[in-house]
């Protein structure tokens, strides 16, 4: 087992011959109280023989990950080692940063500044869009720069992912609270937003 200096809370784990396992796990763990490391440990092993993991370890694991101390030093490493790596906000068919400008005056009060916006390099169908608050960046699926989607629904998406750098993530229990009630709110607040679900829903329906 040996620490390596990933851009986020990652582990591996492999066996590269028989009688062999060899695991990398973050340096972030190296703080870790025993028990973590133990509970990961499970989990990594239980992963790799195709066994189920205990509920104990996952839980042990995930509120230590979750924890506010780990997730600000998870962010800090990100923001030191991470290359942000998006395309151009001009698409083919779509302005990533044209929308978000247009969002930004109309429903922000031009008050979201200092976020960079671009498409994502891969034409991802699961993830649609993501803001990352290290970076204080919004990346959108390459995916939905066609002809036959809606403006809307490219608006909506990054509407969301704007009110991710406005609604900060909340912790409750040892748990990361990503869409809080006070985020469902204000995304429900986005003109179009019955309709840019059921179209989304409509494609997640057709494949
Ligand atoms: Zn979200």
């Amino acid at each position: 087992m040996s620490f390596r200096r990933f851009t986020g809370l990652r582990s591996a784990i492999r066996t590269p011959q028989k009688n062999c396992i060899e695991a990398h796990l973050s340096d972030v763990l190296e703080e870790a109280p025993p028990l973590v490391i133990e509970a990961l440990a499970e989990i990594l092993i239980t992963r790799l023989f195709g066994m189920r993991t205990s509920r104990e370890a996952h839980e042990c694991y995930k509120a230590w990950a979750s924890s506010r101390a780990i997730t600000r030093r998870v962010e800090e490493v990100r923001r030191q080692r991470g290359r942000k790596r998006l395309l151009p906000p001009q698409g083919l068919f779509f302005n990533l940063k044209a929308v978000f400008d247009d969002l930004n005056h109309g429903l922000f009060g031009g008050e979201l500044g200092g976020v960079r916006i671009g498409w994502s390099h891969s034409r991802s169908r699961t993830m649609l869009g993501h803001y990352d608050s290290s970076h204080r960046t919004i990346t959108v699926t390459r995916w939905l720069d066609r002809r036959r989607v809606p403006r809307y629904v490219v608006e909506y998406l990054v509407f969301h992912e704007m009110l991710h750098a406005r609604f900060p993530v909340e912790h409750r229990n040892h748990r990361r609270v990503l869409h809080s009630k006070a985020f469902r709110e204000a995304e429900r607040g986005f003109p179009h937003y019955q309709r840019a679900i059921r179209w989304l829903r409509g494609i997640k329906a057709d494949e």
